[in-house]
């Protein structure tokens, strides 16, 4: 079977005129079920023939007006004519546009607001940096060659260099305020590294976080340490763009770091940031599996091992209760008992569990010698139906930054690369980036959070 293709121009002038774009040959058998409709080449060949079609209508329809003067407002006349190569989401396309003179004064007169050097549609570019947060910049750019007639800007430092264009971008942006002013506002700050490609310098510190209304309202932020980007000032605009006033009560949440504590104070939150429980649950979770893990072959060690899961358990009680000053209760009574675990042999390949459980042990007990002051009773928050730290349960640093940014330890990071990736991450997930797809979070105060993210 085959098809043509025909473009009709539907409006004033041109009414009526046709166009074939393209023919559409397809098998009429359907014994394979690959002969079904349309193939992906086919589409993508489609897609690449109505946009130049619909670009050279349009290119006509404009060349024929004539501007007035933005200066004297008399009329422009053509002045010569340009080209200009623009790479759109279905293809290269050319147009050739006119430039004016004005008849009376003189001056040039472009006829359109185009950026000046612009070599692509802002759509383009905003889907190659929305691909490229989530994905590494050459697997962006193999999916949008693999769904979309795109064929200019391919390479992937062409991604890199206008996902991190718009990245500086979004910094300048005005901030949305929500109609509904918040209450009080849960804000947490982490810190992580990744693997860096500049001299003299291994890692690059990256401080992330969130702020969250009770009403759901939502957003992530990061920044690259000692970049561009202020991150005080950066927490003061999210605050802002999920509600804050002048009688909002600010908590801030942070994983311990003094560094973080004085960046919060600065960004306004005056009351002592509290420690978050998910740094507290994660440490638990790695000693509860090591004890988990204990051998068990004689009597004396299983019977060491359940006092040591019991008191592990215990531990877990004591601190969600705010009572981390009777930590080192527990921790010495594992001590204890430790002594029936000597000469334990070593797993297959996790080495000896009792002596990674004597690491583990110490590091809390260090951990939370530091730490517990910042401690509070987190079973009544959680009760009086207060935050106990941040809703992202897989952490924020995890979820804004490991997952692009140093799952892969090939990756190597400039400061600025990094840095203004991670602002249109965010962005992403926040849907300020302008696309609405990706998004995870209320822009802010929203009646209905959980029906929204489901639809
Ligand atoms: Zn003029």
């Amino acid at each position: 079977m085959a098809w043509i293709l025909r473009l009709v121009e539907a409006g004033a002038d041109g009414e009526g005129q046709c166009t074939d774009v393209m023919k559409i040959v397809r098998p009429d058998d359907l014994g394979e079920i690959g002969n079904l409709g349309l193939t992906l080449t086919e589409a993508k060949l489609l897609l690449a023939a109505v946009q130049q079609e619909v670009v050279a209508a349009q290119a006509r329809d404009h060349a024929v007006r004539r501007p007035d003067c933005r200066s004297c407002g008399a009329a422009c006349q053509v002045k010569d004519y340009r080209q200009h190569g623009i790479a759109t989401l279905f293809g290269q396309v050319t147009v050739r546009l006119p430039r004016f003179r004005c008849a009376a004064c003189g001056a040039i007169e472009a006829g359109h607001s185009w950026p000046s050097h612009g070599r692509s549609t802002p759509e383009l570019d905003q889907l190659q940096a929305h691909l490229s947060a989530l994905m590494t910049y050459r697997v962006a750019r193999d999916v949008l060659e693999q769904m979309l007639p795109v064929d200019a800007g391919k390479s992937h430092e062409t991604l890199r260099r206008h996902t991190l264009q718009l990245g500086a971008q979004l910094q300048d942006r005005p901030v949305d305020k929500p109609a509904t002013p918040a209450a009080t506002i849960s804000i947490s700050v982490d810190s992580t590294f990744v693997r860096s490609c500049e001299d003299g310098e291994r890692h690059l510190e990256v401080r992330v976080g969130n702020v969250e209304t009770e009403a759901g309202g939502r957003q992530v932020f990061g920044a690259v340490a000692r970049s561009d980007t202020d991150l005080v000032a950066l927490i003061g605009r999210k605050l802002d763009a999920v509600g804050r006033t002048e009688a909002t009560t600010l908590t801030g949440f942070t994983d311990g770091c003094p560094g973080l504590r004085s960046i919060l104070a600065s960004a306004g939150v005056i009351t002592p940031p509290i420690l978050d429980w998910f740094h507290i649950a994660m440490r638990l979770q790695h000693l509860e599996q090591i004890a988990g893990g204990l051998s068990t072959d004689d009597p004396v060690r299983m019977e060491a091992k359940t006092v040591i899961v019991a008191e592990v358990d215990r531990l877990r009680w004591r601190l969600w209760n705010g009572k981390a000053k009777d930590a080192q209760i527990s921790i010495e009574r594992i001590r204890e008992v430790m002594h029936a675990f000597q000469s334990e042999p070593a797993g297959r390949r996790s080495g000896v569990p009792s002596r990674k459980l004597w690491t583990a042990l110490h590091a809390l007990n260090g951990y939370l010698l530091g730490q517990s002051d910042w401690t509070v009773n987190y079973a009544a928050r959680h009760h009086a139906g207060l935050r106990v730290g941040t809703a992202i349960t897989e952490g924020t640093a995890n979820f804004l930054v490991n997952r692009r940014m140093s799952k892969s330890q090939q990756m190597r990071w400039t400061r600025r690369g990094a840095d203004l990736l991670l602002q249109v991450r965010c962005a992403v997930y926040n849907g300020t980036l302008g696309s609405s797809f990706g998004q995870r979070f209320q822009a802010a105060n929203d009646s209905h959070p959980l029906l929204a993210i489901a639809a």
